[in-house]
């Protein structure tokens, strides 16, 4: 089932010299519901805008958005979309509201005018999801960013989306935080059937997706496997944009003259390679 469309998306912004930026170009997708995407792209390529146009923050100019059939465009079901549709977005410390974990998650619910009870099961339910229910009776303001952004999650979860997009939500996070919050991801990609678009400047982030898709200068460069996308490397360095570090090892190794496999993605890809190497 197609969870999101994009038919040739245009979005403009007015830039401040009056000018136009285009910050979404031409930009046609599908994705299908239970997908995990990754989102990849050097700064100002458009990642962001892209988001808001899913969601509907951002209304394009030109084409049409549709998720699960919906167009964006629609207004009597905008909300509909937005409640289907949960954004994690970089700091951790902007998406806060309650001083106690457990009525931050029921913040999302109450709102939706869910009842009592209904809203004690989902609390508890996300913060379970995230790894937090420990904390529901702590403040969240003295916790470590990835506890925050794994709250941030559970509020979004409580909310009972279909799709998640983070949008460089690890982007402020420590090694330990930005692992925490992407096993989440996997997480909840696997076992919620959660459709997950992640935005994201670290590679390595991105090789366990179904999905990469490059953008640069708001259009789609590139849209593959993993395997696929991180196998064009000169396309990838014209673009400013690095490669997961054990592909990188991996290919100046082979370049170096050694006779080890180029299709490397992860850490125990490589060391099984290297280890064939030395044997
Ligand atoms: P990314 O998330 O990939 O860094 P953005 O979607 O934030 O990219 O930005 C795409 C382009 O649009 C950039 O050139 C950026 O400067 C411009 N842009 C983004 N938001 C605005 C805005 N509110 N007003 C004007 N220009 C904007
Ligand atoms: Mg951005």
């Amino acid at each position: 089932m197609e969870a999101i469309k994009l038919e040739s998306v245009t979005l403009e912004y007015k830039s401040h010299n009056n000018g136009i930026v285009r910050a979404v170009d031409n930009v046609s997708l599908s994705v299908n519901a239970g997908e995990f995407i990754a989102l990849v792209g050097h700064n100002g390529s458009g990642k962001s805008t892209l988001a808001k146009l899913l969601n509907g923050l951002l209304i394009p100019r030109l084409g049409d958005v549709q998720i699960y059939g919906v167009s964006t465009r629609d207004k009597a079901k905008i909300f509909e979309i937005r409640k289907n549709i949960g954004m994690v977005f970089q700091n951790p410390d902007n998406q806060m509201i309650a001083s106690i974990v457990e009525d931050d998650i029921a913040f999302g619910p109450e709102n939706l005018g869910i009842e009592r009870e209904e809203i004690i099961r989902r609390v508890e339910w996300a913060l379970t999801k995230v790894n937090m229910l420990e904390h529901r009776k702590s403040t969240p303001f003295k916790m470590s960013g990835g506890q925050k952004q794994r709250l941030a999650i559970a509020g979004i979860l409580a909310v009972k989306p279909s799709i998640i997009v983070f949008d460089e939500s690890t982007a402020m996070l420590d090694p330990e935080g930005r692992r925490e919050v992407l096993a989440v991801a996997h997480e909840l990609n696997k076992n919620e059937n959660i459709t997950v678009i992640l935005i994201t400047h670290y590679m390595d982030e991105a090789i366990n997706a179904d999905r990469v898709i490059v953008m640069s200068r708001g259009r789609i460069v590139t849209d593959g496997t993993p395997e696929r996308v991180f196998a064009q490397k000169d396309m990838l360095e014209s673009l400013h944009l690095s490669l997961p570090l054990p592909t990188s090892i991996a290919y100046n190794l082979s370049k170096s003259g050694l006779d080890i496999s180029e299709n490397i993605l992860s850490e125990s890809q490589l060391e099984e390679a290297l280890c064939k190497v030395l044997k």
